[in-house]
């Protein structure tokens, strides 16, 4: 018999879907199974038995009242760091009393998100016995969010992830979030550095920024092993790390006419459900080509490796035929957001092309540069992006010492004037006509 009545909670069963308040309901029931199981082997629950029955039914009064009953409640947290924790309690407690406190910790994933059963087992012992039991495997920043505890039990957690788990939190708040990557080299022959190493590199290398908040708002890092973006860098990080590579795709042209003739399946046989037909080389990979770089000359297949932009299309349709390059590396572009204070916004490319190797010196110095300065210019809660907008990509390039190159240039100028600096024209702005037209012509 449920606690609360829920009609339009219950709503949200409906349809082919997996739902969220399905998998509550079942969690609600295991719990009160196996309370008595718990406190036999004398280790009770420490938070009330039915903190599930009283997230759905908060959920219900938001619902028909139309608002939001959570409200923040000051800043929770653990000793020593300023972040992990987000704090969350219940405007209605007597109604409610489950989830009178029902805090998230954000527990940082491993990287490439790779876990013994073992860990699971024992993350998932902790939670049902300190929490709610409810878990997001895994939050849009990566970590593994831990939903729904109470203020007592947070140190006692935190005792047990980082002195029985060797496990650290995660960021929250304005410093940097927690690093994510693709699973890269381990299982991907597209990897074009090992977006592991450098993800686990810059999380120790940076482990005050991701603690001790003291940015003007969030950061985050996310690292993508080739340009398929399995972790969607280019679209969710402050700086993104895309692997590429500078010279040419590898061609095995005895498979490309293995494709053709229909002896190799395109897409690695990922749509072998359907039958598409015979595979057409020209109609699937040459002419979707989006820099129209390619072509096949008796039947051979040629690309004109300069103006291919590494979209991945035709690798990634015929693996077996062409591989990303041998001189591999990645290309860093900087200011994607969501939408919170002005609009969403994609990475804007900052550096072509940088070698991935440790100990990673010259990516560190670009990140840092670029910390300093929007920690002395970023406004309050303003991210990096939105700094990009207002003062300017040059600004950008300035602070981090890159040099302007067409791969910074999104279109041609609309407009013919020229903004010269003050320090580039000898004799400043007041000086002889004659000898800036001169200037001009040079
Ligand atoms: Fe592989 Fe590229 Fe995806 Fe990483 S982003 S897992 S390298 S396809
Ligand atoms: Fe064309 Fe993309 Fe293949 Fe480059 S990677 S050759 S742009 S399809």
């Amino acid at each position: 018999m449920p606690k609360h009545e829920t009609p339009m909670v219950d709503q949200l069963e409906s349809g082919p879907w997996p739902s969220f308040v399905s998998e509550i309901k079942r969690q609600s029931e295991a719990r009160h199974q196996k309370a008595k199981e718990m406190e036999e082997a004398g280790k009770p629950y420490q938070i009330p038995v039915d903190v599930c029955d009283d997230l759905l039914g908060v959920l219900e009064m938001s619902f028909k009242d139309g608002t939001t009953h959570w409200k923040h409640g000051g800043i929770v947290g653990v000793f020593g760091y300023g972040g992990g924790v987000i704090g969350r309690y219940c405007d209605q407690p007597e109604m409610f009393p489950g989830v009178a406190h029902f805090h998230t910790m954000r527990v940082n994933q491993p990287a490439g998100k790779y876990y013994t059963t073992e860990y699971l087992r024992q993350i998932c012992d902790l939670w049902d016995f300190r929490g709610s039991g409810l878990t997001n495997m895994h939050g849009s920043t990566g970590d593994i969010v831990l939903l729904g505890t109470r203020t007592e039990q947070l140190e006692e957690i935190f005792g047990t992830l980082t002195h029985e788990m060797d496990q650290d939190l995660g960021g929250s708040g304005s410093n940097l979030r927690t690093p994510a990557c693709c699973l890269g080299e381990s299982r991907c022959e597209f990897a074009c550095y090992d977006t592991q190493e450098l993800c686990y590199q810059l999380t120790m290398e940076y482990q005050d920024e991701l603690h001790r908040p003291a940015f003007p708002y969030k950061f985050k890092f996310k690292f993508d092993g080739c340009p398929n973006g399995c972790v969607a860098s280019i679209a969710r990080s402050d700086m993104s790390f895309i692997g590429t590579w500078r010279d040419e795709i590898r061609i095995d042209q005895e498979a490309v006419a293995a494709y053709i003739g229909g002896e190799l399946k395109p897409n690695a046989g990922a749509h072998a459900s359907r039958d598409w037909g015979p595979f057409d080389i020209q109609k699937e990979v040459i002419d979707l080509c989006p820099s129209q770089c390619m072509r096949l000359e008796d039947g051979k297949l040629i690309i004109d490796n300069k103006e291919c932009v590494r979209c991945m299309h035709c690798i990634n349709t015929m693996p077996r035929a062409l591989r990303i390059g041998n001189d591999r590396g990645l290309s860093i572009l900087v200011g994607a957001k969501a939408p919170i204070l002005d609009g969403a916004q994609m990475g804007s490319l900052l550096v072509p092309f940088i070698k991935a190797e440790p100990p990673y010196d010259e990516i560190k110095e670009i990140i840092e540069n670029i910390w300093d300065w929007w920690m002395e210019e970023g406004k309050n809660r303003e991210r990096l992006g939105e700094l990009i907008k207002r003062q300017g990509f040059q600004k950008l390039l300035e602070v981090t010492g890159i040099k302007p190159v067409p791969q910074h240039v999104q279109e041609p100028r609309h407009n013919p004037y020229i903004f010269w600096k003050e320090e580039e024209v000898p004799g400043g702005w007041q000086r002889d006509i004659k000898e800036f037209r001169k200037l001009h012509q040079r």
